[in-house]
């Protein structure tokens, strides 16, 4: 990218090396920014206006509790950058949402968008709340009452929020719903992830945790190793861990481990997943599992530790850190979740020579999925599964390879690969459009 005035970022950030309180994801993100500046001509201006989220939107939502009592809840909707297209990216209901973690989440939508080459720049929001001490009644006021807060900051050409942790496709058909009924005409374009009765896609619950496991296929096949014989292990068995296992089971590989919140099975044998109903399915599936089969048990830290061929790491944020990134056993990291790899830990694990396929891309199946969703509603067209499947398939594998040809061309890791794909791509948008005034 032509430019005269460079980025003079350091390319020797390891990060923290005591990760007592692991860093934020907004700290992890900017590391990253760093990092991938370092390797390419980027304008600096570009550069730099990247660091920032372009809004960052607060609103306090009141919800009527069942007892009659007023409990005011804080949302956020962090808007990071739209130079591509409108801003994308989920709704998060959890107690540790913050601010940063909202701005540190809506810039890795921004590089997830970029490498997936969509048209669609990042966001993120969330409200401070567990979502289980609510029942349906009030998550459903209380999603509605939040849509009413910021809904002159979304819209199907401004922002279009997606399910993440705590949410999903009935909480998107209630911010559809309250959404539409106050622009006075149905909107469906202005969420994404809805049931396919309202015009969701068929494929968008399955997508992320599919697009997981098309790249570890991918992957492994490069690195020769025949998935027939090929071990996994994967932490978290909600939506994307499920769907991944079982497809990457599905296609000859052998899952012997899978956890979920209570704790981890493992069987050299293999597990059976077909046979475990997701965390969402039924909350108890995998301690059930293991109480009816001869498996054994693990924790969830044990399981990261397994030494297995591939590791998916598919449930939550900063689970492999520097205090355990010298203990992963496997030769290929997947990662499943949003960041659960802290940049320190990723500087171990490719400096011992492990494959690391980062978050931006191997859970990117979610955001494509949504893109076709996107594209569905704007034309008031449902595409079939079959056809979501292909498209996804093709999606992945263009994308996947276009990293592959970085990494062997600057002989860079996966996630370096995706950042500079991902920035260059923002990067020269920017520096096209300029700086406005
Ligand atoms: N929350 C998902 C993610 O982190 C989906 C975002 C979307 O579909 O907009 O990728």
């Amino acid at each position: 990218m032509a430019s005269n005035q460079q980025s003079s970022i350091p390319s020797v950030d390891r990060g923290p090396a005591d990760e007592t309180t692991p860093e934020t994801a907004l700290e992890t993100a900017r590391r990253q920014l760093g990092r991938a500046a370092s390797h390419i001509e980027i304008d600096a201006a570009a550069l730099e206006r990247l660091k920032h989220p372009a809004k960052v939107h607060e609103v306090t939502v009141p919800l009527e509790r069942e007892d009659g009592s007023v409990e005011v809840f804080t949302g956020y909707r962090a808007q990071h950058d739209s130079v591509r297209g409108p801003y994308k990216g989920g709704l998060r209901y959890h107690p540790e949402v913050t601010r940063d973690e909202c701005v540190g989440l809506s810039m890795w939508m921004t590089w997830k968008c970029a490498v997936m080459d969509l048209p669609f720049g990042g966001a993120k929001g969330g409200i401070i709340v567990d979502p289980k001490s609510l029942t349906d009644d009030e998550k459903e006021r209380l999603t509605r009452r939040f849509t009413h807060e910021i809904r002159d900051v979304i819209g199907p050409t401004k922002d279009i929020p997606a399910p993440d942790m705590g949410t999903d496709p009935a909480t998107m058909a209630w911010l559809m719903d309250a959404y539409s009924m106050q622009e006075g005409e149905t909107i469906p374009g202005v969420v994404t992830g809805k049931p396919p009765v309202v015009g969701g896609s068929y494929g968008r619950e399955e997508a992320p945790g599919r697009s997981v496991a098309i790249v570890t296929r991918e992957t492994c096949e490069y690195y020769d190793y025949p998935l027939e014989e090929t071990t996994v292990a994967v932490q978290g068995f909600g939506s994307v861990g499920a769907s991944a296992a079982r497809l990457l089971e599905e296609w000859g590989a052998t899952v012997v481990a899978v956890s979920d919140v209570n704790g981890a099975v493992y069987d050299p044998a293999g597990i059976d997943v077909a046979a475990i109903p997701s965390h969402d399915e039924e909350p108890e599936a995998v301690t059930s599992y293991a109480a009816a089969a001869d498996v054994t048990r693990l924790s969830n830290a044990e399981l990261l530790e397994l030494d297995v061929d591939v590791l998916v790491p598919a449930a939550i944020g900063n689970v492999i850190t520097a205090d355990n990134a010298e203990a992963v056993a496997a030769d290929i990291v997947v990662e499943g979740a949003n960041g659960p790899t802290t940049f320190a830990a990723d500087t171990i694990l490719d400096e011992r020579g492990v494959h690391v396929v980062p978050d931006i891309l191997a859970n990117a199946g979610g955001v494509t999925v949504s893109y076709f969703e996107w594209l569905q509603d704007i034309n008031r067209r449902q595409w079939t599964l079959e056809r979501v499947h292909e498209e996804l398939e093709a999606e992945m594998i263009d994308a996947w390879s276009h990293l592959r040809e970085e990494v062997e061309r600057r002989g860079v890791s996966w996630r370096d690969a995706a950042y500079i794909v991902a920035l260059s791509r923002v990067g020269e948008a920017h520096e096209v459009r300029g700086l406005w005034p």
